[in-house]
């Protein structure tokens, strides 16, 4: 079975449910107070090891005690941890506002995260003995861009979620398979609105690029071919947190199966419909037989 391998973050999620988010300088009373092991990459291990996966996730958790909760976590989703280092400290944490819209919104503290700086020899054998390396932005862009080079260097095809969304360096954006943006993240590399043409532009600096487009569905282009929209079913939404990287994790699998970008997108899409349905981030995403049933 093809590895994949992800490095990223992993952080507890603090998450408030309100009936509506405070403004700046505004106080509301929440309803309820959960916290559950998150963090993109962490989310998109689990998501992609629930869908049938191989993983393997390198990165580090803290010596607080959500770091032993969220190596658990990671363990009995069925997630390699051999390459979770602890560090010094305390874990990475996301203080996160889920209204009753299901919209989100999100303060990330890096914590042991942040000392995820240069890949070991280990780290660089396991990138190159997977089939897929899974990025995003919240490990520093060094040792980022140094897990896009590694697999690049060795024919690993590298799928980055831009996130959360700075400017792609050139090594980093080189190095680039499959470029995953939300339409907001899209729009902030672009400077466009429009999802084509965010497209458009994004294929430039990559060869292929799925915006994801909430409840609308997603945008897949690549280079030389039309832009094709699909559309997301049509479900009703509790909480999105996690949405993007059960997509992202489960488009993984599916790619390292073997199916077609549009077979796996259509596949992605099922489970990111599951996901937002349910509360909560890894603790919603959905497992291959529900997908595979959906
Ligand atoms: P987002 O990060 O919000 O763009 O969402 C990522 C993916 O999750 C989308 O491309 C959809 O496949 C799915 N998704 C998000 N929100 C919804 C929703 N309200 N209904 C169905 N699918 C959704």
């Amino acid at each position: 079975m093809t590895v994949i391998a992800v490095l990223g973050s992993t952080n507890m999620d603090v998450v408030a449910y309100v009936a509506r988010a405070p403004g700046r300088g505004e106080t509301v009373t929440g309803r309820e107070l959960r916290t559950v092991p998150g963090g993109k990459g962490a989310n998109q291990a689990v998501a992609a090891a629930r869908a049938g996966g191989e993983v393997v996730m390198i990165g580090a958790v803290g010596t607080d005690e959500y770091g032993s909760r969220l190596r658990t976590n990671l363990e009995h989703a069925g997630v390699d941890t051999d390459l979770l280092h602890t560090a010094a400290g305390p874990s990475g944490t996301a203080h996160i506002v889920v209204d009753d819209e299901g919209s989100n919104a999100i303060v990330v503290i890096p914590g042991a995260n942040g000392t995820v700086t240069a890949l070991g020899p280990g780290e660089k054998a396991a990138i190159a003995a997977a089939g897929l390396l899974l990025l995003q932005l919240e490990l520093p862009m060094t040792v980022v861009t140094e897990g896009a080079m590694t697999a690049k260097a060795r024919g690993v095809r590298t799928i980055l979620t831009p996130s959360p969304v700075q400017p792609l360096p050139a090594g980093l954006a080189d190095s680039v398979d499959l470029l995953i943006p939300n339409e907001h993240e899209a729009a902030e590399l672009t400077g466009h609105t429009d999802p084509r043409a965010a497209a458009l532009s994004l294929l430039r600096q990559v060869p292929e690029v799925v915006i994801t487009l909430g409840s609308r569905g997603c945008l897949y282009a690549a280079r030389g071919g039309e832009p094709v929209f699909f559309p997301a079913p049509e479900v009703t939404a509790v909480d999105t947190t996690g949405a993007g990287d059960t997509f992202v994790g489960t488009l993984a699998v599916a790619l390292g199966e073997g199916r077609s970008v549009p077979e796996a997108v259509g596949w992605a899409s099922s489970a990111a419909a599951l996901c937002v349905q349910r509360p909560g981030a890894s603790t919603s995403m959905p497992y291959r037989s529900e997908i595979d049933a959906s």
